[in-house]
């Protein structure tokens, strides 16, 4: 599925708990390593350490110096850096990037790495180490040196001292660190080569500001040996073309982490934000804790007495010089879209957008410059946007951000506008879109990635926390939006109606009242709090209001997909039935806008066809919804001593009405879809394909193993009262053979296609497993299922009587039927 925003967690957290839990395997088909006992040998003598140089006579005057963080030295491209002695085993923030490679796997400013670092004088040596974070304690408790020393810090690179300064600054060459392999910045992985050939990478530019070093090189891989396509045999190889070798320009930075870090702010999971999380060893309870600190601005008041404050740094945000003109106002705007909610927070014009400075205006800026948080525009192809942050895994303080907006988001955005909202907006009857809607979808994409970089994850819940009234009234929406937070995945109001008479612009969703909620959260300072557990009664507090105001909640955690209020890319999932019969007036109304709106005078079809596949894709998601109904679980996020239980399964009437919506809207035939002056000016069919397509989609959903495993589970839970996979079974058969019940029925061609594709799914639920292995077909259930499904084949096959089929409205409907017949006698009793 094209998502919109992707979620860049920090990935050197991740890592490690990935390499514990996939031990590295022993391969079966080599003998274990044999243990050879070696004579023991005389050491080598250690040849002498180099001792340093005279200064000058290592920092010629061919070397051009720059002074910041460190001194740079550059001359040919040699870097040598000389580390102020008060640098020396300070905490730095390491962030590589990749600023440009050839592999269609990364785009331009994608991350590597970013960790903490510390340069170390050690004899006549100094050591690049990476520190961990994630096992922390109290200063103060004894447990603090067992706890450092569970994190000693890796030596990443040695580097000899070749001469010290008059003020006793060590300088080495660093020039190996760009141009060779360092094994824990993972660069070749994303470019897709193998070891990097020194003799063919270089130092490409080197910059230093007063708090970060920033290093650009041009790294060249050995290329991967070239792969045969599977089946072919293996002497073919020589006959590939040797793959080319990857060269990528990567971009680092160190930036030096505040001297004291930020106080942090501890993760509550009913208001979460993204986090760096450690394990606390120094915690009162009898095990170890996992703390986790939420990644936010520091943002400090003025004036700390006033109610409202300016902050004494606002968060900055620049519009990249490369976006198009005609956006950049609808660039600033979504970034300062956020700033009443910190107004709401205490902080006056807390988040601020500017333009970035001209190369005439500033030389030195630059968008990689990890001082300054950039909203960039990506020339790429893909359809996508993000917002990554980097904070200081110590306290969570995010340093910079950087949004990622792609030039070919917009033809999302457009496509969802159209099919979703198209006919509610007077300015979308012919396409493209006019600038003025353009803009506004475009500011709502950079708000939402703007409050990742806020440190705000998705709530998928929020969509399904407004009533549908609620998003159909248009005094509501002007003052709420139609989803509590942009932060969802809740797109245009497909829900709302023409005689809704809603504002345009209101049906792109806004900053709503969770947004002001969860930032006030977040932000709002505690004074009278002097460490992050002290904070912990007010932020109690502040999250009671949850408790009156629903749709000021969270996802729930650990909701395991059960919960069809919590769905991606739906408007109103509060009730998936209602909001999908209001989606489907509009997609009808999409429908007939359709030639007018893409056809014009001596123009290929292209955006015809286009469009036409948008509305039937909107129209699966929509059903998705409904789908999800089956097996659904109601959720609500709690913590502690709360009353009532987080979970509780979906009635049967709720059910039951979603499968009445599927049998009459999606089995029986949507003719509606195939309108044939647009159909067959596109292609020569009826249509069946495509519509047992979408009936097929349906089923499966509503029969996967995993909903009827649910549907168990609710007949545990409930009794008779509840919704089960009988009542499933025999509520589908009124729909999609609903032809049975009628006298001189005439099955027509779609409605045969849907009602074999049924019985198949059916009957190969019965075949034992191992039949069914290989097949596109779901899995075997457990055998309660299967006695449900055996006992409903029986009910079909005795409803296909002689006489009924005798009955049939014509020879082609008796033979289909005669057909589904034997297929189930064959299913229930297999000859041998
Ligand atoms: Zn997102």
């Amino acid at each position: 599925m094209k998502r919109w925003s992707m979620i860049l967690l920090s990935l050197a957290l991740v890592l490690p708990a990935l390499a514990q839990e996939n031990p590295p395997k022993q391969d079966p088909a080599k003998p274990a390593a044999q243990v050879v006992q070696a004579k023991p040998e005389a050491p080598a003598a250690k040849p002498q350490e180099a001792e340093p140089k005279p200064y000058d006579k290592v920092v010629t005057p061919e070397f051009k110096t720059q002074t910041g963080l460190f001194k740079a030295h550059t001359s040919k491209g040699k870097l040598l850096l000389e580390i102020p002695k008060n640098e020396l085993g300070k905490d730095l923030l390491l962030v590589v990037q990749i600023k440009n490679s050839p592999s269609a796997s990364s785009y331009p400013g994608q991350g590597v790495d970013d960790m903490i670092v510390r340069w170390e004088l050690r004899e006549n040596k100094v050591l690049l180490r990476a520190v961990s974070y994630s096992n922390i304690a109290d200063p103060n408790d004894p447990i603090k040196k067992a706890v450092d020393a569970m994190n000693t810090a890796t030596i990443m690179m040695a580097f000899a001292v070749e001469a010290l300064a008059a003020d006793g600054a060590p300088v080495i060459d660093a020039t190996k660190l760009f141009t060779s392999d360092v094994n824990e910045i993972g660069i070749k992985k994303i470019v897709g080569g193998q070891n990097m050939d020194a003799s063919r990478s270089f130092l490409d530019k080197v910059r230093v500001y007063p708090l970060n070093l920033n290093v650009e090189a041009l790294q060249t891989f050995n290329p991967k040996p070239a792969q045969l396509p599977a089946g072919f045999p293996p002497q073919y190889v020589d006959m590939l073309p040797s793959p080319p070798s990857p060269t990528a320009l990567v971009h680092y930075s160190f930036v030096k982490l505040p001297e004291k870090p930020m106080m942090g702010r501890l993760l509550d999971n009913r208001a979460p934000y993204f986090t760096h999380s450690h394990t606390d060893y120094s915690k009162p309870d009898h095990e170890t804790t996992d703390v986790a600190y939420i990644a936010r601005f520091r943002l400090e008041k003025k004036n700390p007495g006033a109610a409202k404050s300016e902050p004494v740094k606002p968060i900055v945000f620049y519009v990249d010089p490369a976006t198009p003109k005609k956006w950049i106002p609808y660039v600033k705007k979504g970034i300062e879209a956020w700033q009443p909610a910190f107004e709401a927070a205490g902080f006056l014009k807390a988040i601020v957008a500017k333009e970035a400075p001209t190369p005439q205006e500033d030389p030195d800026w630059s968008a990689d410059d990890a001082r300054y948080s950039v909203v960039r525009w990506v020339p790429s192809t893909t359809a996508n946007a993000m917002g990554p942050h980097v904070s200081d895994p110590r306290s969570g303080e995010i340093l910079e951000a950087d949004v990622e907006i792609y030039h070919n988001v917009q033809q999302l955005a457009r496509d969802w506008y159209w099919v979703q909202s198209g006919p509610l907006d007077p300015r979308a009857k012919t396409l493209p879109l006019p600038d003025e809607t353009m803009g506004d979808i475009l500011l709502y994409i950079i708000t939402h990635e703007v409050g990742h970089s806020l440190g705000l994850p998705h709530n998928f819940k929020a969509s399904g926390l407004y009533t549908i009234e609620q998003i159909r009234d248009k005094n509501w929406v002007k003052k709420n939006s139609h989803v509590p937070t942009l932060m969802d995945y809740a797109r245009f109001n497909y829900v709302a109606q023409p005689e809704d008479n809603i504002d345009p612009k209101d049906l792109i969703p806004k900053i709503g009242p969770y947004d002001n909620f969860i930032i006030h959260w977040g932000y709002a300072p505690i004074p009278s709090a002097k460490t992050p557990d002290e904070e912990k009664p007010t932020l109690n507090e502040w999250i009671k209001v949850q408790d009156k105001t629903p749709y000021l909640r969270f996802s729930t955690a650990g909701t395991r997909g059960t919960d069809p209020a919590e769905e991606t890319e739906a408007v109103g999932d509060i009730d998936a039935v209602k909001a999908t019969t209001l989606g489907f007036k509009n997609l009808r109304r999409v429908m007939a806008m359709l030639p007018a709106a893409t056809l014009k005078p001596l123009e290929n079809y292209d955006q015809f066809s286009h469009m036409y596949q948008a509305v039937w894709d909107q129209a699966r998601l929509e059903i998705g919804h409904v789908a999800n109904i089956i097996g659904g679980y109601d959720s609500e996020p709690k913590a502690g001593t709360a009353p009532g239980v987080r979970f509780t399964p979906l009635s049967r009437a709720r059910q039951a009405e979603a499968i009445a919506f599927l049998n009459a809207d999606v089995f029986k035939t949507p003719e509606w879809l195939l309108p044939v002056e647009v159909l067959r000016k596109l292609e020569p069919t009826s249509g069946q394909a495509r519509v047992l397509a979408l009936q097929q989609t349906a089923l499966n959903s509503v029969l996967s193993s995993a909903r009827l495993l649910r549907l168990q589970e609710h007949q545990a839970i409930l009794g008779d009262q509840a919704y089960t996979a009988a009542r499933l079974l025999a509520d589908l058969r009124g729909g999609i053979l609903t032809e049975l019940a009628e006298t001189g029925a005439k099955v027509d061609p779609y409605r045969r296609n849907l009602q074999r594709t049924y019985i198949d799914l059916l009957t190969a639920r019965l075949a034992p497993p191992a039949a069914v292995a290989g097949a596109v077909l779901l899995p075997s259930l457990k055998d309660d299922s299967r006695g449900v499904i055996r006992a409903e084949l029986r009910t079909i096959a005795s409803q296909l009587s002689d006489d009924k089929l005798s009955q049939a409205g014509d020879q082609a409907t008796k033979n289909h039927w005669a057909d589904l017949k034997d297929q189930i006698t064959q299913a229930l009793e297999p000859k041998k």
